[in-house]
C-alpha cells in the first residue's frame, strides 16, 4: 500500500477505538500489517535495489534517484497526513490533534523502518523486517488501473465500518 493509504486507514482504525495517543500509535502501527497483505499497487522506487537471492538483502541506493524517491515518498506521506486530518476532524469528529498525528505516524512508520534496516542491517530490526517482508509477500501486485481505485475502496470500507461502530 502507498503511505497515504497506511496513514488514512491507520487513523480511521485507531481513532475508532481510542483517544489515547500512545494506543493510537500502536493501533496505527499494527494496522500497517493488516493492509500490506491486501492485493495492491505500489509506485516504483527508482533507487530500490532488489536482491533476487534474498528479500532481506534489498537496499536503496543513495544517489540522484533517491532524492526523487524521497520527494515522492514525502509527498505521499504529506498527502496522507492531510487527508487523515480532514477525515478524522470532519467525518469522524475526533477532537484531539495528537491522537490523529500519533495514528498517522504509527501507520506509516513500518515503511521508513525498512529503510533503516536496509541501511543499518540492525539485528534489533531484523525480526520486524522478516515479518514485514513475509506479510507484504502475501499480497499480489496489481495494475495501477485497478490498484488506485482499490486503495480508495479499502479506505471507504474502513471508514464505513468505523462510522457504523461509532454510531
Ligand atoms: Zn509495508
Amino acid at each position: 500500500m502507498i503511505l497515504s493509504t497506511h496513514a488514512i486507514v491507520g487513523t480511521i482504525i485507531a481513532t475508532t477505538f481510542t483517544s489515547n495517543p500512545y494506543i493510537a500509535f500502536s493501533i496505527g502501527f499494527a494496522s500497517h500489517f493488516i493492509l500490506d497483505p491486501i492485493p495492491h499497487w505500489d509506485y516504483k522506487l527508482h533507487s530500490f535495489k532488489k536482491d533476487l537471492e534474498g528479500k532481506l538483502n534489498h537496499d536503496m541506493v543513495l544517489g540522484k534517484t533517491f532524492i526523487v524517491d524521497l520527494m515522492r515518498v514525502g509527498t505521499d506521506a504529506m498527502l496522507g497526513m492531510i487527508i487523515s486530518f480532514i477525515i478524522a476532524l470532519y467525518v469522524l469528529k475526533v477532537s484531539t490533534l495528537q491522537v490523529i498525528l500519533a495514528s498517522v505516524i504509527g501507520g506509516i512508520l513500518p515503511d521508513p523502518l525498512q529503510f533503516v534496516y536496509w541501511k543499518t542491517r540492525s539485528k534489533l530490526l531484523l525480526p520486524l523486517q522478516k515479518f514485514h517482508t513475509w506479510i507484504h509477500g502475501r499480497s499480489l501486485d496489481i495494475h495501477p488501473i485497478y490498484g488506485v481505485p482499490l486503495q480508495i475502496l479499502v479506505v471507504l470500507v474502513f471508514l464505513s465500518v468505523s462510522l457504523i461502530i461509532k454510531k
